[in-house]
Order: C-alpha cells, then sequence, then structure tokens
C-alpha cells in the first residue's frame, strides 16, 4: 500500500464518483446512489432521497476540477472544502475498520462527507507530492479519471476497458502496417 487505506478507498470513491458524470449518466437515480454507496463500501447517513443524490450528483464537477487544475488550484479547492464543511479530523474505528479519519459527524449528509473524505484524501497526495497520481485517461476518446496507486506509475487507462481498447487499436494498426 502506498498510501494510508482510508486514503486510497476514498481516492478511489472520488475517481469512481466523477466518472459517473462523464457519458450516460452513472447515477440515473436513487437506487443507483444506493449501489454506489455499497461498492465503495460507505457506512453513515444515507437518506435514499431525490436530495441526496440531487446533491451528489451536484459534489461531482467540483471533485473532477481536482484532476484538471495545478497544484495550487488543487490546494485552493481542498482547503475550501475542508472549511466549507468545518472539518475536524478525528482517529475513529467502527465495523471492524482499523483506526482511520473522519472529519465530520458520520450523521453529516452524505455528499458532504464524500467532499470532506476527498479533500482530506487529495490533501494526503499534497504533502506526499504525489498529486500526479491522479491522472485523465490516456484513451483519446475517453474523459474519465484515475488514480494510478501502482508502485511504478504505470497505470494510463480507467477502468471502463480502455486499457484493452487501446491494445486492440494499436494491434490492428500493427497488422495493417505490415500488410500495407
Ligand atoms: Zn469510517
Ligand atoms: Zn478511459
Amino acid at each position: 500500500m502506498l498510501f494510508a487505506h482510508d486514503t486510497e478507498c476514498s481516492l478511489i470513491a472520488a475517481a469512481a464518483l466523477v466518472n459517473t458524470a462523464g457519458g450516460a449518466e452513472g447515477l440515473p437515480d436513487v437506487t443507483a446512489l444506493d449501489q454506489f454507496y455499497v461498492a465503495h463500501a460507505y457506512t453513515g447517513r444515507h437518506e435514499h432521497t431525490e436530495a441526496e443524490l440531487r446533491s451528489v450528483r451536484e459534489l461531482r464537477p467540483r471533485l473532477r476540477r481536482l484532476w484538471d487544475v495545478d497544484v495550487h488550484e488543487v490546494v485552493t479547492i481542498v482547503n475550501g472544502l475542508l472549511r466549507e464543511h468545518a472539518a475536524l479530523p478525528q482517529l475513529i474505528t467502527h465495523d471492524d475498520e482499523p483506526y482511520h479519519f473522519h472529519a465530520v459527524p458520520r450523521d453529516a449528509p452524505l455528499a458532504i462527507r464524500m467532499a470532506v473524505e476527498a479533500a482530506m484524501a487529495v490533501a494526503d497526495l499534497v504533502r506526499n507530492g504525489e498529486l500526479n497520481r491522479l491522472r485523465v485517461c490516456a484513451h483519446p476518446d475517453c474523459d474519465n479519471v484515475l488514480v494510478d496507486l501502482s508502485r511504478n506509475r504505470s497505470r494510463r487507462f480507467c477502468e471502463a476497458g480502455c486499457g484493452n481498447r487501446a491494445a486492440v487499436t494499436a494491434y490492428r494498426a500493427r497488422k495493417a502496417a505490415a500488410q500495407a
């Protein structure tokens, strides 16, 4: 593991959340948010309401900017999110998880907890000089984001199958070149 467990989980969840906004709506209804909540092992308050869904969707463009701007702008966004939600980091344990940071109460709205978790995790990257772990997919037709948690910083494609697509395109190009 490169970073603390909660940092890695939060980064992966933040990237996945951002990617639900790319192309077809990945969070079309409350049920889709329920599935996202389970898939990323969220705990705490979850209302299953349209209002909650809306606030989670509205968070996405703000988080997306973390992938697109320089470190100084990232710091401005991170500090803004932490200040706005009165983040107060506390080490806690629950549900058999090891000690990890929560910076807002567990009964805070889901979108706020998602925002603060992402901000705390990105703050970790900034402090470690590892912000370049946040990448945009290298496939020319894809605008998804990813978090490269590989040891050798080798990850270039998102999880939507772009690595395979790129390999197939390269293979066809080689074959066409060989036949020409
Ligand atoms: Zn927790
Ligand atoms: Zn991609």
